[in-house]
């Protein structure tokens, strides 16, 4: 068997380990990431910085948890009851020694869906006077049914967000669309731009879903994360209309309720997007990465 059979021969995430990228664990989804990886996504973090107009300087970093009170008003387990990681614990010192793990109790925190849910809360309830713009990053969770080399379970997010008027959010969006194009070109990815749909609204069921395709509320950028893929989105570029403003109660003086929309970077996705692209010996990669 030549080497080459072998390398593809193996599962995609083996095949990652084995050329120093990852360092899997016994829980599918669930990866380590090894200082070659890092490099990559360090570099992918300035550039995302480098590409914000608005210039914040990088992101606010936020904790892998949010509060549980933010989830449950942006009403994320009504659209995503089967994705939201929970956190139990015991409800004092003394029931610590119990052996029962149905003694542990709900926590006032989950484990955060997304990164642009530390953004809504800080401004909820208020009227405001001017459009607000965020970038933040954070440890993401979701309890995937799936695990193929892609899709973890802990993963981390970059994500620009606006809140504004009904025509700036649109319009910011579009923007970003448009730079992110720029930014996958010059890092040399090939990369598919497609409506999808994403339930954020609702039950998620047949309308809803037909209803955001028409409307073009989602764009994903699809590039293959390994070889056998046929396309896994690395970003998402997301109009939330004035949902999150409605459930925040964030409004502004002369527009009423609040618009907003996210562009969102699902880290390892790019970097793996990228080693699929350029290969495992960093010394060949194009300068721009
Ligand atoms: P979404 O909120 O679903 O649009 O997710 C935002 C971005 O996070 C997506 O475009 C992906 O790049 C990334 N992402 C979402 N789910 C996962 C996952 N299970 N594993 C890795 N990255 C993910
Ligand atoms: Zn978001």
């Amino acid at each position: 068997m030549t080497s080459s059979t072998a390398v593809s021969a193996a599962t995609p995430l083996a095949r990652m380990a084995d050329a120093g990228w990852v360092s899997p664990t016994s829980v599918p989804g669930l990866i380590g990431y090894t200082p070659k990886f890092e490099s990559v996504l360090e570099s992918l973090q300035t550039a995302l910085t480098a590409l914000d107009p608005h210039g914040l300087g990088g992101p606010v970093q936020h904790a892998p948890v949010v509060p549980r009170e933010t989830i449950e008003r942006a009403q994320y387990a009504e659209s995503f009851p089967h994705l939201l990681g929970t956190v139990h614990a015991y409800a004092s010192a003394e029931q610590a020694t119990a052996p029962s793990a149905s003694q542990r109790e709900l926590t006032d925190v989950v484990l955060a869906p997304a990164a642009c849910y530390s953004v809504y809360p800080q401004i909820a309830d208020r009227t405001l006077d001017l459009e607000q713009h965020f970038d933040v990053f954070g440890y993401c969770y979701r309890h995937e049914a799936t695990s193929e080399y892609g899709r973890f379970r802990s993963f981390r997010m970059r994500e620009f967000v606006i809140v504004g008027g009904q025509e700036p959010a649109w319009e910011w969006r579009e923007a970003w669309i448009e730079r992110c194009e720029g930014l996958f070109a010059r890092l040399g990815l090939k990369i598919a731009v497609v409506a999808a749909s994403d339930p954020f609204f609702g039950p998620g069921d047949r309308f809803m879903r037909a209803s955001q395709l028409q409307q073009s509320l989602k764009f994903e950028f699809v590039a293959p994360v390994h070889a056998r893929d046929e396309g896994t989105a690395i970003a998402s570029a997301n109009c939330h209309k004035d949902h999150l403003g409605e459930r925040f109660a964030i409004r502004f003086a002369e527009m009423g309720v609040a618009h907003s929309s996210c562009m969102a970077f699902g880290l390892e996705r790019v970097v793996s997007a990228l080693i699929q692209a350029h290969g495992d010996d960093l010394a060949n990669w194009p300068e721009p990465v």
